[in-house]
């Protein structure tokens, strides 16, 4: 079982804050900031499922895998 370490990237310069992909997101990865665009706040949680791309109507929010990914090691607090 092997969990990919990836986190959503926003192209502020794209995205519409339609908010689809905070609210599409499964485990709540993002949230919007005072502005309304969107802002990852857990990024250890997202599993790269892609659903937050795939459904963005403005092609703004893409995954990139995270540096380091594949260490195995968790320094959560
Ligand atoms: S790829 Fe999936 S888990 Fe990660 S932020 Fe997008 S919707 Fe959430
Ligand atoms: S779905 Fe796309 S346009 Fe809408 S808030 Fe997310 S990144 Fe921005």
């Amino acid at each position: 079982m092997t969990k990919q370490a990836a986190c959503p990237s926003v192209n502020l310069r794209l995205c519409k804050k339609c908010k689809i992909c905070i609210n599409i997101c499964p485990k709540k990865v993002l949230e919007p900031d005072e502005n309304g665009l969107p802002h990852v706040i857990y990024p250890n949680k997202c599993t790269a499922c892609g659903l937050c791309t795939a459904h963005c109507p403005d092609f703004a929010i893409e995954i990139m895998p995270l540096p380091g990914a594949g260490s195995g090691e968790d320094h959560t607090e």
